[in-house]
């Protein structure tokens, strides 16, 4: 909540002009290290209105030949029951702008489970996926995630859906871990692990064998769950360092979520493509020619040196060299 409240303070003085400016910046210095493909989502509240997304969406444009960018609505609380209408209309107007998605966080709202309704409804009358910031908490009571499982095979939701963070899913006992992962799996919904914003605001208040707060990777994988990782923030409130590099993030799944280096270097690229719904990328006929190339032997070295003097391929072209 602390970054949240950080976040709030100054937000009334950023402009629509300065976020596209700085989201600008952001696109290029991640595309220049290799992203052929970013989702963003786009803080859509009460107060501050459509102004975030208006911004990320000119940027989508402004820089379509560089990146494929997906600009995902992220829902303020309320959004349910009568005090939610005025969010939901807000989600509804930023459909009507074109976003590529629909977001919120039914872990801060007063009832998650009908969150997670009001979110599934909205994004099925939109025709768009979901992508979900849920179970941000160590507290194993702050538990959407089975619901959002549950209510997918239920209602048959026909779009792609993702859970990011489903951070206290980790804090559950194994066998509930194993319970959720199956359903997620059933539901085809995939999970992102957002290690660089998790390590830096859960577990502060941990002083004796403090949690990683990483969702349990080990356990989804098991189940056959699309597993990705991502950034989620870069050099704001929620994380104040980070350089934009997906082998940044590789690098913190490997340390900070024992995952071994092929697998991390796929949870930052083809997981993620196939979450986004983007065919395959690779070197084989037939493949997506969306390549990055580093000067290093070994995935695992790429991921330990982070090297400069990159070429970054989209669609067979070149887009950036240095
Ligand atoms: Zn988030």
């Amino acid at each position: 909540m602390g970054a949240i409240v950080s976040m709030e303070a100054h937000r009334p003085r950023i402009t629509e002009a300065d976020t596209a400016m700085r989201a600008e910046r952001a696109a290029r210095l991640i595309a220049a290290n290799g992203a052929t493909a970013i989702r963003t989502h786009a803080d859509l509240t009460e107060a501050n209105g459509v102004t975030s997304v208006a911004a990320l969406l000119h940027v989508r444009e402004l820089l379509a030949d560089l990146v494929r960018i997906e600009v995902f609505a992220l829902s303020g609380w309320p959004s349910i029951g009568a005090a939610g209408a005025q969010q939901r209309a807000l989600l509804r107007e930023a459909v009507a702008m074109g976003i590529d998605g629909i977001g919120g966080c039914p872990h801060l709202e007063a009832h998650p489970a009908a969150a997670n309704e009001t979110f599934l409804a909205l994004a099925q009358e939109a025709g768009l996926p979901l992508d979900l910031h849920t179970d941000e908490t160590l507290d194993r009571s702050r538990f959407a995630l089975e619901d959002l499982a549950e209510r997918v095979l239920d209602r048959a939701f026909p779009h792609r859906v993702t859970a990011s963070h489903c951070v206290s899913l980790g804090m559950q006992t194994e066998a509930v871990q194993a319970r959720v992962a199956e359903k997620l799996a059933a539901a085809a919904i995939s999970v992102v692990a957002l290690p660089s914003s998790n390590l830096f605001l859960q577990g502060r208040d941990h002083q004796v064998a403090m949690p990683r707060a990483l969702t349990p990777v080990r356990a989804l994988r098991r189940a056959g769950v699309n597993v990705a990782a991502g950034a989620d923030n870069l050099q704001d409130p929620f994380n104040p360092v980070g350089r934009g590099d997906c082998m940044e993030t590789a690098g913190l799944m490997v340390m900070a979520g024992h995952v071994l280096p092929d697998e991390a270097y796929a949870m930052v690229s083809s997981r993620v493509r196939q979450l986004m719904g983007l065919a395959a990328a690779g070197t084989a006929v037939g493949e997506v020619a969306d390549l990055v190339l580093v000067p290093a032997r070994t995935t695992r070295e790429a991921i330990a040196f982070g090297p400069p003097g990159r070429v970054v391929i989209r669609a067979g072209r070149v887009v950036d060299a240095h």
